[in-house]
């Protein structure tokens, strides 16, 4: 089966040609990607109507990008996904729209995937690919989530952030450092130069005995140490606290992980989302599991953050399945507000 995807939940245009079945291992035939993360840097953050009219500039040249780069036409598309939800309404709907049109034009079904569980099931796009059962992490720019999967829609949350997601603490701390936004990988890119031990910071609920996480209270720290640097703020001091962060995130991660994969009786924990790019989080996380007999499984790296790609691959991997069937009506819609909770192994 081909399947093109579609992904325009925030502020990046995704849009990939995936081919799966047959038992072969899935295979990426094309891809490409455009992110809108420097026309938002000079807000500080995402302004919804820019993303919106940016993904409509953007959609339809990187489709065509797509079909270019893997020699396929559009004929060959069996069934066409789109990320349905969660995220920004405007920004969805360019995603939604662009789809559903040409699933018509082309006589070919559509389908809507929770953004969530195209995260989720990106390592599938990896070899090797995991085996069910196992534990995710899902580390993302909004979520922060442990979870037991079973099969494709069995997803049971065993903790989550109380406050800011994984990303959202790169995101704010680097904003505090003077990195920019979104700056977590500018953080991270920074840290290689730092001492992680140099500053004290909180591991937020690390001791609390359940699987949640909290990274409201890290971002108070880093802005209390960076206020007592002062103003002239030598580089090393900048990379040593950028370092001293990363490693209090990465640590409160690994931790609950590693414990949640400890109890869950299976060998097999699975990494989403993009923080999941961060090589002190991988490292972490593969020494940890070692020590387990365990094996972490990640999505390519570039697949970390969002892409067209693992919509592709979610759509593949429910409708082989049959749990959903691709609708032709015509029709299309999409949830801003989706729980991942309410995505069940059922037919939608
Ligand atoms: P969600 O999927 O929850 O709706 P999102 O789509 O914005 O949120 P992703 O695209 O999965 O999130 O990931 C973006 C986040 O990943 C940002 O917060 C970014 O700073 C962070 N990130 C990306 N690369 C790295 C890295 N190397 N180290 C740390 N954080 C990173
Ligand atoms: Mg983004
Ligand atoms: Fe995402």
């Amino acid at each position: 089966m081909i399947v093109l995807g579609f992904e325009s939940s925030c502020d990046e245009t995704g849009v990939a040609l995936v081919e799966t079945g047959a038992g072969a291992a899935p295979r990426l035939l094309g891809e490409a990607l455009h992110s809108q993360a420097e026309m938002h840097a000079e807000y500080g953050g995402v302004v919804p109507e820019l993303a919106s009219r940016d993904h409509i500039r953007r959609v339809l040249p990187l489709a065509r990008q797509v079909l270019a780069q893997s020699g396929r036409t559009l004929a060959e598309v069996d069934l066409v996904a789109y990320t349905r939800g969660p995220g920004l309404a405007g920004a969805l709907l360019v995603g939604a729209g662009v789809a559903v049109a040409l699933g018509a034009a082309l006589g070919r079904p559509t389908f809507g995937v929770h953004h969530l569980e195209g995260h989720l099931l990106s390592p599938f796009l990896a070899d090797p690919a995991p085996q069910f059962p196992f534990v995710a992490l899902l580390v993302s720019g909004g979520h922060t989530q442990l979870m037991r999967v079973d099969a494709v829609g069995c997803y049971e949350l065993l903790g989550e952030t109380i406050d800011d997601a994984a990303g959202e603490a790169f995101d704010k701390s680097a904003k505090l450092l003077g990195l920019g936004y979104p700056g977590g990988p500018a953080l991270a890119r920074l840290a290689e130069f730092g001492d992680p031990k140099a500053y004290a910071l909180p591991r937020p609920l690390l001791h609390s005995g359940d699987l949640d996480f909290s990274f409201a209270g890290l971002k108070t720290a880093v802005m209390t140490q960076h206020r007592k640097l002062g103003t002239n703020v030598c580089e090393q001091a900048l990379a040593d606290l950028a370092a001293s962060t990363q490693a209090a995130i990465v640590d409160v991660l690994a931790a609950k992980a590693l414990r949640a994969l400890k109890a869950s009786g299976t060998k097999r924990l699975v990494v989403a989302g993009g923080v999941g790019a961060n090589q002190r989080l991988r490292q972490t996380l593969d020494a940890g599991a070692k020590q387990l007999g365990a094996q972490v499984h990640y999505p390519p790296l570039a697949l970390c953050t969002d892409n067209g790609a693992m919509i592709a691959m979610a759509a593949a991997m429910r409708l082989e399945r049959g749990l959903a069937a691709g609708s032709t009506d015509g029709a299309f819609d999409v949830r801003p507000r989706w729980p991942l909770d309410e995505l069940s192994a059922a037919a939608s």
